[in-house]
């Protein structure tokens, strides 16, 4: 298998002129793995992968604090060597294809990942992790809290109940 390959039945598009490419991300980090190839990475990661560390950059260590009282989070990164034009992709190389946004596939528009991982330990700007599945030194896009052990802080709002 090649890395960025099209292969049978693929699709790809031109980016048009009128798209906008102007989220402005801030890479806040980088993601430690033992992945140097996307070919070694799991697809998905395992609570009982590998330890994987993240080091937050400054001047966002500060944006830690409290971080340490969730055993989970998710974590969104950049899945920078992704090529970002297919919009049908066969991911078995069989000639069937499915669209982009049916798959979890890392060739993606804007090719971010997430994971949850479980958080072992925080030592100042560096979180030990387990459940990635990114190469070392992908970009990290943000840190939040599990939802399912988040409650919310603030007082309760008007359509927080909205059901349909
Ligand atoms: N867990 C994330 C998700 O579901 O959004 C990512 C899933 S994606 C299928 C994981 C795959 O992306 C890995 O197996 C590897 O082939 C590829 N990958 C990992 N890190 C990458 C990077 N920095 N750039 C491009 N591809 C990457």
């Amino acid at each position: 298998m090649r890395e960025n390959e099209v292969r049978r039945n693929e699709v790809l598009v031109a980016r048009h002129a009128a798209a906008v490419f102007d989220a402005q991300l801030e890479f806040i980090g980088t993601i430690r793995t033992p992945w140097t190839s996307r070919l070694a990475c799991p697809r998905q990661g395992r609570a009982d992968g590998p330890v994987c560390e993240i080091e937050i950059h400054q001047p966002w260590v500060p944006a830690l604090a409290g971080i340490a009282k969730y055993s989970r989070l998710e974590v969104l990164y950049w899945l920078h060597h992704s090529r970002r034009d297919l919009v049908l992709q066969s991911p078995a190389n069989n000639g069937e294809v499915r669209g982009t946004f049916a798959l979890r596939t890392p060739v993606r528009p804007n090719p971010i990942g997430t994971s949850i991982v479980d958080l072992l330990s925080v030592d100042g700007a560096i979180l030990r992790v387990r459940g990635l599945d990114c190469l070392d030194g992908t970009p990290l896009i943000d840190l939040k809290p599990d939802r399912a052990l988040f409650t919310p802080i603030a007082p309760p709002q008007p359509g927080d109940f909205e059901t349909g």
